[in-house]
């Protein structure tokens, strides 16, 4: 099946002269869904993690049916000021500003294994701040997946954990 058929790329979204690649219709398609899922969970399974990690918000949709799949526990990493209780924060440079990143203080155990998830990889820089984040709190981050990569933007080079990707763009 090729999934790409169920990506939609929309002009000026957000903002003008950004191309944004919209997973909407792979969600609408049960079928081309459980196919994203299945290749992703065989990708999951060889890194043998403890927890996954789900990156606000599409990376949620994508780690929630996985954690399901494989009997593995699920872990939010919001945006600053969405968790209630004891965070753990972390904050990362944007090209303009910055941006904060949390985690429950106790989502994670010294020592255990994370895999992280997100929808699409860019420049790299959430999935970089969502990785230093779970280390800070002791986990072990053992990799990264995501649906989409726009390779040309050379986001993997910037990580310093192994990333698998199912749809790349250039
Ligand atoms: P990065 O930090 O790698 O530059 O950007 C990746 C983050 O921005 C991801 O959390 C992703 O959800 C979001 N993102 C950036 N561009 C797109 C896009 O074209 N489509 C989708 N679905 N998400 C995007």
């Amino acid at each position: 099946m090729d999934l790409k058929e169920h990506i939609r790329a929309i002009p000026d979204f957000p903002s003008a002269g950004i191309l944004f690649y919209d997973i909407s219709p792979l969600l609408a398609h049960p079928g081309a869904w459980q196919a994203t899922v299945d290749r992703l969970a065989t990708i999951v399974e060889e890194h043998k993690p403890d927890v996954l990690a789900g990156i606000e918000s599409r990376g949620f949709l994508v780690a929630a049916p996985l954690a399901l799949k494989l009997n593995l526990g699920f872990v939010m990493v919001r945006k600053q000021g969405k968790l209630p209780g004891a965070t753990i924060p972390y904050t990362y440079d944007l090209e303009y500003g910055s941006d904060t990143i949390e985690i429950q203080a106790d989502a994670v155990e010294p020592g255990q294994k994370v895999f992280l998830l997100d929808d699409l990889l860019a420049t790299g820089g959430t999935m970089n701040a969502a990785a230093r984040l779970l280390r800070s709190a002791g986990a072990e981050v053992t990799g990264a997946a995501c649906i989409i990569e726009l390779t040309f933007l050379k986001g993997r080079d910037h990580l310093d954990m192994p990333i698998r990707t199912l749809l790349p763009y250039d």
